[in-house]
């Protein structure tokens, strides 16, 4: 096998001293490596390499070793780069043109201090970043940063020798390879020994913050969030939602809600913890997963009041926080006409949201479904995938796989509202949503004394990645608690068994209909948008001594 490096520069390492460069020269003759310097590639076909002198190369396998390049998007950004594309920031790292947005790493280039694009620049660089996005959120004077002019280079040479340069000085040997290799493990370990939980967001993590909580906050209507963060966020709300936002000139101690005449009204309420930090999604979730009530009752939603706790904060981080929240909500009510008459709002240790509904039949014979309705040989319809428990509970560890979280708030986000209006078309007979007590205790809510039911768990659709957290053995903590609620069989360790204990965030319908029209429903559910919808069971008769499931 022949290995040879082109190089377009003069000299290879050219910011490295004579010796450490020689050293890496002997290192690539004693490996057979040619070098050839001075030889800038002006293209590249399938094979062969052309260079800028004329000369030419054929090859098996190329391997490309460029330095960093700006991302193209940058040029288009507005923001001021340097000659190379890189964002132009000033030493405390905001950029030249919006004080708002901050770069560093290899992304940026200090306007004033400029080096190469390094990670022992880029890491010295992270505690000045945070430092300032805090502190410009707080109003206070900012740090700058003065990236230093020398740093140590280990280089790796094969055979456990490395090369060690620092300005003028230069080691090379074994000695020195164990010493690059100490280094590195060690900051690698760092990242595999992550802290359990993800840090909580409380006050003491913004010090400069308690200033304005040195007192022990108070209880009562004294833990509301103050006026003017609420009237702000509610004033910017209406600009952009003024049919389903409240008129503050207008606005009463209660809300007055026309009754349909002759008609009736559901009401429900569903509060969630904090689940994503984005607040905006997490406003979006918090509304699905409220108006989910209505849907399994087969309704449609008319008004909506919010519960808020917000995180203790500056009242203009409350303000805009409160503005997200509330934001995704709306952006979830607006299709369905829903008004967010009011709520009320108070500030506590970590953030809470939720929305108390008001709604009406949805079908026009004011026709609802109920919970408890189930009919013997009715099959068991259930619309989306189970598992946000464990996959949230593994995010919480930081061990979740990114896209399975994607793959589960996408699930949270859709809405039951048509799976409601397609149960009600095919004369559903029971339906109810599942949540906090999982499938099984949600199913048990739904069976009379006298009805038992047969699950299929290899029917049970399920989010990607939430088996595999079962089978990890990663719980939410609701889990152990639905799973201690009795009545089902024991079986063998199954993480799809698991999956029936596992609580849910917005989940979807659990449908009972009749058995010669569960396909078709199924069918349209799937064209509906609810891709994971599946038959998973069926309603039979009980014995006084027989468990209320059976597993198959
Ligand atoms: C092979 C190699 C070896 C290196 N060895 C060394 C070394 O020994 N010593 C040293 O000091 N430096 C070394 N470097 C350079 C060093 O890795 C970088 O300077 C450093 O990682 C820069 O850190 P950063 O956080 O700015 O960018 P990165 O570490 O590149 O992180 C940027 C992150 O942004 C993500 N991202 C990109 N685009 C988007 C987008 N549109 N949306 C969301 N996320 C996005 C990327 O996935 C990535 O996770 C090496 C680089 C390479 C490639």
């Amino acid at each position: 096998m022949a290995l040879t490096l082109y190089c377009g520069a003069p000299d290879i390492l050219q910011g490295y001293n004579a010796r450490a460069r020689a050293a890496v020269k002997q290192a690539l003759a004693r490996a057979g490596i040619a070098l050839h310097c001075g030889s800038r590639v002006q293209q590249v076909d399938a094979g062969t390499l052309y260079l800028t002198d004329g000369r030419s190369a054929h090859f098996d396998n190329l391997f490309w070793c460029t330095g960093a390049v700006a991302a193209h998007w940058l040029a288009d950004s507005g923001l001021r780069t340097d000659a190379d594309g890189f964002v132009s920031v000033r030493d405390t790292l905001q950029s030249l043109d919006d004080e708002m947005i901050f770069a560093a790493g290899d992304i940026a280039t200090q306007r004033d201090h400029p080096r190469p694009k390094a990670g022992v620049y880029a890491v010295r660089q992270a505690p000045v970043l945070a430092h300032n996005l805090r502190n410009v959120l707080l109003g206070r004077p900012l740090r700058e940063h003065r990236p230093q002019r020398r740093f140590l280079s280990l280089l790796s040479l094969g055979g456990r020798r490395a090369t060690a340069d620092r300005g003028p000085f230069s080691a090379t040997g074994a000695w020195v390879w164990r010493w690059k290799d100490r280094i590195d493990r060690a900051f690698m370990a760092r990242f595999e020994e992550l802290p359990p939980r993800m840090p909580a967001r409380f006050p003491e993590l913004l010090p400069e913050l308690l200033a304005d909580h040195a007192r022990v906050p108070c209880g009562g209507c004294g833990a509301k969030v103050g006026g003017d963060s609420l009237r702000m966020a509610l004033a910017r709300l209406r600009q952009r939602y003024p049919r389903l936002c409240p008129d503050p000139a207008a606005a009463d101690d209660a809300a007055v809600l026309p009754v349909p005449a002759g008609g009736i009204q559901l009401q429900s309420i569903d509060i969630l913890r904090e689940l994503v930090s984005d607040p905006w999604v997490m406003g979006r979730i918090a509304a699905n997963h409220a108006l989910s009530d209505l849907y399994a009752s087969g309704a449609r939603p008319l008004a909506a009041l919010a519960a808020v706790t917000l995180p203790f904060a500056a009242p203009g981080l409350q303000q805009r926080e409160l503005e997200q929240l509330l934001g995704g909500a709306l952006a979830e009510f607006e299709p369905l006409d829903c008004q967010l008459l009011g709520g009320h709002s108070l500030q506590g240790p970590e953030l809470a949201l939720g929305f108390a509904v008001q709604g009406e039949p949805l079908d026009s014979g004011g026709r609802l479904l109920h919970k408890r309705a189930l009919v013997e040989g009715d099959c068991l319809l259930l619309t989306k995938p189970l598992g946000t428990g464990t996959l949230f509970a593994r995010h919480m560890q930081q061990g979740a796989d990114g896209r399975d979280i994607d793959a589960a708030i996408a699930m949270m986000l859709q809405s039951n509202y048509q799976a409601a209006r397609l149960a009600l078309v095919h004369g559903a007979s029971a339906a109810t949503d599942v949540t906090g007590f999982g499938l099984l205790g949600h199913l048990r809510e739904m069976l009379a004394p006298q009805q038992g039911a047969s699950l299929s768990l290899a029917a049970l659709p399920v989010l990607p990645g939430a088996l595999a957290s079962l089978a990890a053995g990663i719980y939410s903590t609701m889990h152990e608690a639905n799973a201690g609620l009795g009545n089902c069989p024991p079986g063998p360790p199954d993480p799809r068994r698991e999956l029936l204990f596992d609580p849910q965030t917005s989940g979807g319908l659990l449908l009972g209909v009749a058995a010669a029209r569960a396909e078709l429903l199924c069918r349209e559910l799937r064209e509906a948008g609810y891709s994971a919808a599946a038959v998973i069971g069926e309603i039979g008769a009980r014995g006084p001594a027989e468990e209320s499931f059976r597993l198959t």
